[in-house]
């Protein structure tokens, strides 16, 4: 079975660890690699990170031009690839081709605003600050940066960061999810063929051990993170603690709000594709519908698009919906709706024990819908990340406001309405950094910062777009006067 490589340094390198775990595809079970694991991927990580100081220490003199070459290279061979990297991010995470094309699509739109890195770069610049004398600020890059990426979307949460951190001048380490390290090889095999210097872009595998490592080397000066909030906490505290720039995204339970005069077919299909697109494996995921008011036909609407989708593998056409990622995240996701149950929740759609044909092994949940959840329970508050939608009945648009402000995450908050003064409200109060009006996925474009709140995000700066560039690249301030100045009176 292949062991995958890390790429140091312009190469392909055997892990310095003996220790694998298997890549496993959620829908057949089949095993796709061996990905290296265990502590002495610690020993990975130091030989990237020395590679990429070397390469940066040449690369921050290159011209910022001259740095986004690459990039137009690797925008077309992304579109040129897009189908080979769709067919693998399905392999390995479960979500349907159509899904994974839209994943690739968005990792393509962060190359494309990097390349305008020359413009977004500039910087501020007054003359007479005091009399003969200039003052500006200029902005350099950090040095070797490093990404620590999730299972849920292999290909496209790299690229927040990645096109950013290079075309400022900085070198990267990425270390993907180790449940889905395929997609990021045949991206290296891409990165490979775009003339970067060597050293400039690297990966290397591995979980926890490796994340340390990156946590703890002191060549390392930022960290951008995006997975689950304890792991978010735990990467941004240690990373900050070692003097590190750290952005870290977390998890999130996003609520939707709809109001009585939202259409309400129109409605009902943008929050199923919302709560069930990737198996509900989205951190933009509508995980609450709070109806406001009386909610019997939205109910019915609701349930039947929930049905109507169709559960199978993703590589197979007519398929609405993949498996989850694993047996263990299949178990955590079915006992999270028994525990709803035992909190007073009833089950309207029961997506539990489900088997597809031909895919009796795989981590297949249907699409559930529970109602009456204890708003005061342990439900309400936790993350889920599978397709399971919680009905909750309330009596006016404040209510759900108040009951949005005080959720631990701030990741997304939606509204459905055809109320213009309703939406400016909510748009105001909502707090959260991502908000959707007649939206059921409010994801940032690339030019727009993916801006979570409260414990969905740790750092000050988000990636994507002008937040990235001024994350990978320090101000310095110049005062300047120049000689001739001297004999002027003061
Ligand atoms: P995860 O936190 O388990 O893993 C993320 C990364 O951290 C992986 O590379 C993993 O190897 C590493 N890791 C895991 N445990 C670690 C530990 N104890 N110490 C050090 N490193 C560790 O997340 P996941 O299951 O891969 O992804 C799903 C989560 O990511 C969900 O909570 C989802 O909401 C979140 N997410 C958030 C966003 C966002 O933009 N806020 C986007 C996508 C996913």
């Amino acid at each position: 079975m292949n062991v995958l490589q890390n790429y140091i340094n312009g190469e392909w390198v055997n892990s310095k660890s003996n220790t694998t775990i298997d890549v496993v595809n959620p829908a057949t079970k089949e095993i796709l690699a061996k990905v290296p694991n265990g502590d002495d991927t610690q020993k990975d990580v130091e030989m990237a990170a020395a590679a990429a100081q070397q390469a940066y220490l040449e690369w921050k003199n290159i011209s910022v031009l001259k740095r986004i070459q690459p990039l137009f290279k690797l925008k077309t061979l992304l579109e040129q690839n897009k189908d080979e990297i769709s067919r693998l991010i399905t392999m390995e995470c479960g979500k349907t081709l159509a899904e994974s094309a839209g994943e690739i699509q968005r990792a393509i739109e962060n190359v494309e605003v990097a390349c305008a890195t020359p413009m977004l770069m500039q910087s501020e610049f007054l003359e007479n600050v005091a009399t003969g004398i200039d003052e500006f600020m200029i902005r350099q890059p950090l040095g070797v940066t490093a990404c620590i990426a999730p299972f849920n979307f292999p290909a496209m949460i790299s690229f927040w960061f990645l096109p950013y951190a290079i075309a400022t001048g900085n070198s990267m380490i990425i270390k993907p999810s180790e449940k889905v390290p395929l997609t990021m090889m045949k991206i290296f095999e891409l990165l490979h063929q775009i003339d970067l210097p060597k050293g400039v872009v690297n990966m290397v595998h591995g979980g926890k051990a490796s994340v340390d490592g990156l946590l703890d080397h002191p060549l390392v000066k930022s960290i951008s993170f995006v997975g689950s909030t304890p792991v978010a906490k735990y990467i941004y505290a240690r990373g900050t603690a070692n003097g590190k720039r750290v952005q870290a995204q977390g998890g999130a339970k996003n609520p939707v709000v709809i109001l009585p005069d939202a259409d309400i077919e129109m409605t009902s299909q943008i929050i199923t594709d919302s709560v069930y697109g990737c198996a509900g494996q989205r951190c933009l995921a509508a995980s609450v519908v709070i109806t406001v008011d009386d909610n019997k036909k939205i109910k019915e609407s609701l349930v039947e698009a929930a049905k109507s989708r169709t559960v199978g593998y993703g590589l197979n056409n007519g398929i609405d919906m993949g498996p989850v990622i694993s047996n263990e995240s299949k178990t955590r996701i079915e006992s999270l709706i028994d525990k709803g149950v035992a909190e007073g929740a009833s089950v309207l759609l029961d997506g539990r024990n489900k088997k597809v044909k031909g895919f009796e092994q795989g981590n297949f949940i249907n699409p559930t819908i529970i109602e009456n959840l204890s708003l005061s329970g342990e439900l309400i508050k936790t993350e889920i990340f599978g397709p399971v939608m919680s009905l909750v009945q309330m009596k006016t648009v404040d209510d759900a406001i108040a009951f949005i402000n005080q959720n631990v995450y701030g990741n997304m908050a939606c509204l459905f309405t055809n109320s213009g003064s309703s939406a400016r409200k909510f748009r105001n109060e909502a707090m959260a950094g991502n908000i959707g009006i007649n939206i059921g996925i409010a994801a940032p474009m690339a030019q727009f910062p993916f801006s979570g709140w409260k414990e969905s995000f740790f750092g000050d700066l988000h990636g994507q777009g002008k937040h990235a560039i001024e994350f990978f690249t320090q101000t310095k301030v110049v005062v300047e006067r120049w000689p001739k100045e001297w004999s002027r009176k003061f």
